[in-house]
């Protein structure tokens, strides 16, 4: 039972199909001049018409990379270093994934400056907060349009007004917004300037993303060699890759409303079923959030044990975030709202997509209830609270 579509998703089995002649007799390099090679470049240009019409963009605008970790380096340190003559101070937030994080502690390194805006108890950002961090040297800021661990959907049209009208290019990490959100790069998006996307978070093949870079954005190359990617992205293209990404953001943004209203039943369901078991709370926003997502937190419980006796039980879940839960320690994300440690230790990630049934809902409300008690009951700190209240 998979509940853990914020870390990865299957792959459709129409995208493997499109992927395929690409892996056996379509083998060319699109460099090549010869005509497989010419195959892969068309294939190439498809795909890449395929995620410009998704997003609103013109394909000229979108750059292939290996994912969503490489489209954040490239966008934060591409546009740090190619504009640091103006200036070298950074606008981000605490609760970004680490691919935006880690780069801008690294630019911290190399003599730039970074403000880690506060967001408030439910992760959300203030534009007008934003607007007051805004110095003279400002040279980029970077928010997510949803966070993958609580789910929090950031102001982002709100952001990129603020940043279009300071002259500040904006950044925007979009891995989990794809398919969730509709986007419109020439419409309610027009003020980001760079978004980042990632293939396996929409039912995509895993090592496949692109970057959104709008004309006219100075930026650095990130890999340096060949000429692909109009000189901006070296290395030969993942041609296979790429055309399971395209049919992937076509599958995904066919039906956003559709795909929302059905999850968002579940999820809802299960929310409800989840807050009846005591000492229990709900992070991130009630309603701007993922239609897929909930996080919990139970008190005195460790989310680890629960994670596993959740997957004794044959359910994929995660606790804080798959990429750091080799990381001791509470999340990053519920320590910037505010969840105190010995409580954001005892956290459930449950993020469900189109892998999941309502009989899958029924089941983790069977077990799940059980699984707290009976940790609880093995938890030296624990007293039910009617015993405290006596
Ligand atoms: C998964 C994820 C990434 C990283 O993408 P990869 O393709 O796995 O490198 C970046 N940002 C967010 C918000 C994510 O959820």
């Amino acid at each position: 039972m998979y509940m853990d579509h914020a870390a990865t998703t299957f792959i459709k089995p129409e995208v493997v199909e499109t992927m395929l002649p690409f892996l056996k007799e379509h083998f060319g390099n699109p460099s090549s001049l010869y005509s497989i090679g010419r195959e892969g470049k068309e294939a190439v240009e498809t795909a890449r018409e395929k995620l410009a019409k998704a997003l609103g963009a013109r394909p000229e605008e979108i750059y292939f990379t290996s994912g969503g970790t490489e489209s954040d380096n490239w966008a934060v340190k591409g546009t740090a270093f190619a504009r640091r003559k103006k200036g070298k101070h950074i606008i981000t937030t605490p609760i970004e994934h680490h691919a935006v994080l880690y780069p801008c502690e690294y630019l911290e390194t190399q003599g730039f400056d970074v403000t880690y805006l506060p967001v408030d108890e439910y992760g959300l950002v203030d534009p007008a907060e934003l607007e007051a961090a805004i110095r003279e040297d400002t040279i980029l800021i970077s928010v997510m349009y949803a966070n993958n661990e609580i789910g929090t959907i950031e102001p982002v049209s709100e952001i990129g007004k603020v940043a279009r009208e300071h002259g500040i290019p904006f950044h925007t990490d979009a891995v989990q917004a794809i398919g969730n959100i509709p986007l419109d790069l020439s419409g309610k998006e027009r003020d980001v300037d760079m978004l980042s996307l990632s293939s396996h978070k929409f039912y995509g093949p895993k090592g496949i993303g692109a970057l959104y870079i709008r004309d006219g954005i100075e930026i650095d190359n990130y890999m340096h060699g060949g000429a692909q990617e109009r000189e901006k992205r070296a290395g030969t293209e993942n041609v296979a890759g790429i055309m399971g990404m395209g049919k992937a953001i076509e599958l995904a943004t066919a039906n956003i409303e559709g795909h929302n209203e059905k999850i968002r039943k579940m999820r809802d369901r299960l929310r409800a079923g989840i807050l009846e078991i005591p000492e229990c709370r709900l992070n991130g926003h009630p309603e701007k959030r993922l239609s897929g997502n909930l996080n919990f937190s139970f008190e005195y419980i460790e989310g680890e044990s629960l994670l596993l006796m959740l997957d004794q039980m044959g359910i994929c879940s995660s606790t804080g975030s798959a990429c750091s839960s080799g990381s001791l320690g509470p999340s990053h994300v519920l320590s910037a709202i505010g969840v105190p440690p010995e409580i954001a230790q005892g956290s459930l990630r449950l993020t469900l997509g189109d892998a999941n049934t309502e009989e899958d809902i029924n089941y983790v409300l069977e077990v799940l209830p059980e699984i707290v008690g009976k940790l609880r009951a093995i938890s030296p700190f624990y007293k039910p609270a009617s015993v405290c209240e006596k």
